[in-house]
């Protein structure tokens, strides 16, 4: 991805370093995890499960055991894409290296959707970017490193660990500056979706669901819609500022792909149960980043009138 040099984004709150509690924090409360009984408690909670992450659903990842132990090693990795980071320690020149490259990204979502909402006749408010290490407190509560990187629509923030990356490239295989850029700009389309009042619609609907199965698909649809949007915003990265190299595109669907729920699920518990799913299958991401990414339109991403995900 041709990002060096690019505008950066003055919406990114760095906070890494600061964000420890101590020893005193055992772990994310009971309303973070997407677990059955979760699905009936109030706003804020469900909102922040149906919005969190990139197919890292926390209970996998809490789960899931030492990443280590049951990834497969990095021998499959593609070779020769580039990561940005990759020589960085904890507050070393590749961190700030990334604290660029994430700023860049995220400048080139709000120029893609200022574009576009002013098309729709309509202001697009820019969501701040929120860099931090191990916890962080959210304006929806507390949140872990460990749970990937989520969006609250309450505070109209992202959080993201830059350690994700890692985890994204040496546990999920997907290596790669766009498959990183594809992650903010998964979050940055949450951040689109609770401007154009679609989350509270998602959220209205699963408050009157019947089962959690029928609230658990309208979250996965969310999901997909989310994996739409940052193919809209790379449509127009590409289209508009040239900022795609190729191989760029296979990154992306790549870490779509990886972190498919059924992808995670079987590398966690070695079976599928699809009723759980809360992001969509591996396919179906792909599937979905790729209509975003090639037609550039919104409109294209209308996940929950569509019979086939
Ligand atoms: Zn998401």
């Amino acid at each position: 991805m041709r990002w060096q040099g690019g505008r950066e984004s003055e919406n990114v709150e760095d906070r890494r370093g600061g964000g420890g509690l101590g020893g005193g924090f055992g772990g994310p409360g009971g309303g973070f995890r997407i677990g059955r009984g979760g699905l009936g408690v109030g706003g804020a909670i469900l909102l922040l499960v149906v919005s969190m992450v990139l197919g890292v659903d926390p209970t996998v990842l809490l789960n899931g055991g030492d990443p280590t132990a049951e990834s497969p090693t990095a021998q499959n990795q593609p070779a020769g894409r580039s990561q940005v980071g990759d020589a960085g320690t904890a507050g070393g020149a590749g961190n700030d290296d990334l604290k660029r490259f994430v700023s860049v990204v995220l400048a080139d979502t709000e120029d893609t959707w200022q574009a576009l909402f002013k098309r729709m006749g309509r202001q697009y408010q820019d969501p701040t970017l929120v860099l931090f290490t191990g916890t962080v407190a959210s304006g929806c509560g507390r949140a872990q490193a460990a749970m990937g990187p989520f969006y609250c629509p309450m505070d109209r923030k992202l959080y993201i660990d830059l350690g994700f990356y890692r985890e994204l490239r040496d546990r999920f295989q997907a290596p790669g500056d766009f498959a990183q850029a594809y992650v903010i700009a998964h979050e940055v389309g949450h951040h689109v979706q609770n401007l154009l009042g679609i989350s509270d619609q998602v959220q209205a609907a699963q408050q009157r669901a019947h089962s959690p199965a029928e609230a658990n698909a309208l979250s996965v649809r969310l999901e997909l819609q989310a994996d739409c949007l940052a193919g809209v915003w790379g449509n127009h990265a590409s289209r508009d500022r040239q900022r795609l190299e190729p191989g760029d595109v296979e990154e992306a669907l790549t870490a779509a792909s990886a972190i498919g729920d059924d992808r995670l699920q079987r590398q966690a518990r070695g079976t599928v149960t699809p009723d759980s799913f809360t992001h969509g299958s591996s396919a179906q991401r792909v599937r979905w980043f790729r209509t975003g990414m090639e037609s550039g339109r919104i409109e294209a991403c209308d996940t929950f009138s569509s019979d086939r995900l």
